[in-house]
Order: C-alpha cells, then structure tokens, then sequence
C-alpha cells in the first residue's frame, strides 16, 4: 500500500517561497548548529518491519520548553524502508532535508551532515510550530518526492546532548562508509561525470559537476551519490554528463562538460575547470564546506572550512570570503570545494595540487592528516602536513611564510602561483 501525503501538516505556510528566508538576531526563538551547538542530520535505511510510518519522536525538550532564544544541540534522524530501497540512496534523501526545511516560512536551515545550521524564528513558534514538525515535513515531502523508492518514514529529533551525540558517532561513521566507496576511482577512468544543480534555487548559474575525485562542493554528494540520483530520478538535478573530448587534462576541461554548464546556466558560464583554482575555477553556490584562497606571498593556497571563525591569510574570516566568491560565480584566485577534496588528487592539481597547500584551520588540518601526508608521501614529500601552517603559526601571509621557509614546505621552491 502506498502512501499518498499531498499537503504538508505544519502550522506554518509551507513551499519554495519561503527558501532563502533568513532569520536573525531578534527574531530567533531557537537555534542549533552553526558552530555554537552541535548539529547533525543523517538519513539511513532499515528493513520494513523496523520502521513504523509517521512515527514521529522528539527525544529532550520540545520549542514549548525552552526559553526564546535558545540555542541547543540538535539531531534529525530519518529512518526509511522500502522495497525499492537501496543504501546508496541514502546521501540524497538526506540531502533533501536542507531545502525542505527551508521551505517552511519561520524556518531557516543552512548546512548539511554534521554541519546543519537550523534557526526557527519567534512567528513560527507563535503560530504553534514544534519539533515534531519538522518530522511531519519529512514524513509528507520524502513520501511525495522518493515515493518510487520508499514506503515507510519515520524521524527522531534530539535535543539532547547525549543523544546528539550518539547520532553524531553514528553519522560520522556512515559518512565516511560513504565517502569511502568511491576512492579508487578516477576521474580518467569515468566517462561519464554527473552535475548537480540543486543550489540553483539559491545560485541560478550555478553548477555543481561532479566527478569520481570532486565531490559536490557542498560534501553530500559524491560520484556515486549523484548516480543514484540519477536511477531515482531520472529527471531531476543529478544528470550523467558524457564527457567528451579533453580539452585540457591539467586544468580539467572538457567538451562535454562545457556544453553541458552553459546549457544549464543558460548561457551565464561558458566553461569552468575542475581542477584550478587560479584559471575559471568552478563556480560556487554558498554551501560549500571549505573555500580554498590563493596566497601570492606565500606562493600557494589556502583553505577554510565553515568552522573556524577566526582571520585567515588572505585577510578574509570564512564569512566574507562565502560572500564574496559565492552566488554561481566564476571568482578566479577562489574555489569553494568539499572537505574531502582536500584529500583528493586532483585539488588544485594545475597549480600543483595539495602540495601548494600553506594554510588552514588546526581542526581541520588533523581531521584530515592522515590523508595530506599520504598524498606528500606520494609526491616525495615526508610530513607534509606538518608543513602546513595553521591559526597557531599566523594568520597572515607575513606571519606565515618564514615558517613555510623553515619547515622547507615545497610550494615555497615551486614556480608563482600567480605567473
Ligand atoms: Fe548539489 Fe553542489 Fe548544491 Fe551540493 S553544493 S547540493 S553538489 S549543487
Ligand atoms: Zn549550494
């Protein structure tokens, strides 16, 4: 038996209008992520008899029990079931849960995995808006939009911390699951990339193409994940791209891939590569995980993850550089990419790749170490990511460059980035 849920049941007006609604300052009621609480979301299949359609739980306190402005920790968990159901459709699912909470006036939700940003502003609460809602959206809206390939939803919001916690232990090994399934894979190998287009709501010029060693910028969607966008939807943001003739193997241009972008930019953006940063870079929507930033007295690049708040090098704290190299633009000297990316041959890889990496965040710089000194291992170079400066050597290019020169980091012996 199929569900068929045609309106969603909130108390608030509901649809894409309300999208790139913005809820500030005064106006918020609660909040959660956003690098002040935690904030995760993760979507997972079951077997059919685990899942209990509209099930609907919050786990901790409720909007009716916290005090206006609020923040707190958050956890949104989707379990679906169904006989068309695949694990590999999982990432898209739980990429839905950004603009389908956005969708709801009062609500705003910016992020995605276990950087989710939610604010729910004081009108929705007025209007009777609670936690459970945001259940009942998924519920109505999963079962609208994946009906081909899901047949029972249930959500479980926390607010508590331990119970966000746990979620986020949880989430975090099903994203690397995930993120591990397409390496190995090269994009030399692959004809066929795939695009994405579903930040064109926000940048209509924008898009996304994925490849076997790019992942969307925003880090929900890999090779795979679009793939399977593609078997679900056939239709819809995620479509094969063959593609075609190389242009240029070291910036990463192809004929296919530029017919394609100007098709769905509407003629806005002629060509892009995948793999520079200093010649047309890939455009950026505003929900990229990271900004890499060109660092001419350094001699090589930078990169900031949504995380760290603090000044960088290129004089820019993560925030204005969103603003300003985001939007579906072509920014030369700027690229919004993907954590994992990071790790990825193909960074940079006109300007030389991760060996021109210079600077970025402490955090970020472990989270990813393992996989920065493999990649300088490969290219002859011991310890690379000791190399790399952090907020705790400088935070301007002054600052940095003579511990560059002291720990004999290879991108200060390369050739200028800027030519
Ligand atoms: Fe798709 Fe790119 Fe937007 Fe991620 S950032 S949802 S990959 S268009
Ligand atoms: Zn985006």
């Amino acid at each position: 038996l199929k569900v068929t849920v045609t309106e969603v049941p909130v108390p608030t007006a509901y649809g894409p209008a309300f999208e790139g609604e913005r809820i500030r300052g005064e106006d918020i009621y609660m909040e959660a992520g956003g690098g002040k609480t935690q904030a995760v979301e993760l979507t997972v299949m079951k077997d059919m008899n685990e899942v209990e359609d509209g099930k609907i739980e919050v786990i901790g306190p409720d909007l009716k029990d916290i005090e206006a402005g609020t923040r707190v920790p958050l956890g949104i968990l989707v379990e679906v079931a169904g006989r068309k159901m695949q694990s590999d459709f999982e990432p898209i699912l739980e990429r839905q849960i950004h603009h389908l909470i956005n969708y709801a006036q009062g609500l705003m939700h910016i992020g995605q995995r276990d950087i989710a940003w939610v604010r729910i502003g004081k009108g929705a609460v007025e209007k009777g808006f609670s936690l459970s809602h945001i259940g009942s959206i998924l519920h109505a809206k999963l079962h609208q939009d994946f009906g081909s390939v899901l047949d029972k939803v249930q959500v479980k919001v926390f607010t508590e911390k331990d119970k966000v916690d746990d979620l986020l232990k949880q989430a975090r090994e099903v994203y690397a699951k995930r993120d591990a399934r397409v390496e190995g894979m090269t994009d030399e190998d692959e004809p066929i990339f795939y695009s994405c287009t579903l930040c064109q709501s926000f940048a209509p010029s924008h898009v996304c193409v994925v490849t076997p060693e790019r992942t969307g910028l925003c880090g929900a969607y890999n090779w795979l994940d679009c793939k399977a966008s593609f078997e679900i939807n056939p239709t819809g943001p995620n479509q094969p791209i063959e593609k075609g003739k190389v242009i240029d193997e070291r910036l990463g241009q192809w004929e296919g891939v530029n017919e394609f972008v100007q098709k769905a930019s509407r003629g806005k953006v002629v060509k892009y590569n995948a793999y520079s940063i200093m010649e047309d870079p890939m455009t950026s929507c505003g929900c990229f995980e990271c900004i890499a930033a060109v660092l001419p007295v350094a001699n090589g690049v930078m990169t900031v993850d949504r995380d760290y708040k603090g000044p960088t090098p290129c004089g820019m704290k993560f925030t204005t550089l969103a603003g300003s190299a985001g939007g579906g633009n072509i920014t030369p000297g700027f690229v919004g990419h993907s954590k994992l990316y990071i790790g990825s041959k193909k960074f940079v890889a006109a300007e030389g790749g991760i060996l021109r990496l210079v600077w970025m965040p402490k955090a970020l710089k472990e989270m990813l170490k393992e996989k920065i000194d493999r990649l300088g291992a490969e290219r002859g170079v011991s310890n690379l990511s000791d190399r790399i400066a952090d907020e705790t050597v400088g935070v301007t290019e002054d600052e940095i460059y003579p511990f560059l020169q002291e720990k004999e980091h290879p991108a200060v012996s390369m050739d200028s980035i800027v030519g």
